[in-house]
């Protein structure tokens, strides 16, 4: 990756922890999910309105790290007006993408933000906090740990 790319994807968490995106709390949510990562203190609950498949809303509050809330504003911006499918294939898609480091800059956009974190294994899941919290409230889980066993 090129100089250029890494100064442009720091600017994007940078940007997105001083202003995060969709950071409220959504009444009229049909399902939210409360994601915490002891590690690091990271606590975040993800709130979401369907409209059958279809993901209308997505938001989220709480308190965490840079990388965490950057990740988890990028997430609501993500799945917003997406299928569940969809969703979960980006979680899918996110989650190797912090593993591998790989990943496909056509379909992830702005979370290739995120992409240099798998360099970092224990922020990985800062990165990836708020997404389980997304995936348990698609599942119907209230709450979500990346400590769980
Ligand atoms: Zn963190």
């Amino acid at each position: 990756m090129s100089d250029d790319l890494n100064e442009l994807y720091q600017e994007v968490i940078l940007d997105h922890n001083r202003k995060p995106r969709n950071f409220r709390f959504l009444p009229d949510a049909d399902r939210h999910a409360e994601g915490h990562n002891p590690l690091c203190g990271d606590r975040y609950t993800v709130f979401l309105k369907l409209d059958h498949d279809i993901i209308r809303e997505a938001t989220f509050q709480g308190a965490g790290c840079a990388i965490s809330k950057a990740s988890a504003s990028l997430m609501t911006e993500q799945i917003k007006g997406k299928t569940v499918a969809e969703a979960r294939k980006y979680f899918a898609d996110f989650q190797q993408m912090l593993t591998t480091g790989k990943a496909d800059e056509d379909s992830m956009g702005n979370l290739c933000a995120l992409g240099g974190v798998y360099k970092f294994p224990m922020r990985v899941k800062c990165a990836i906090l708020s997404w389980h919290a997304m995936l348990a409230g698609l599942n119907g889980e209230k709450a979500v740990s990346t400590e769980q066993k």
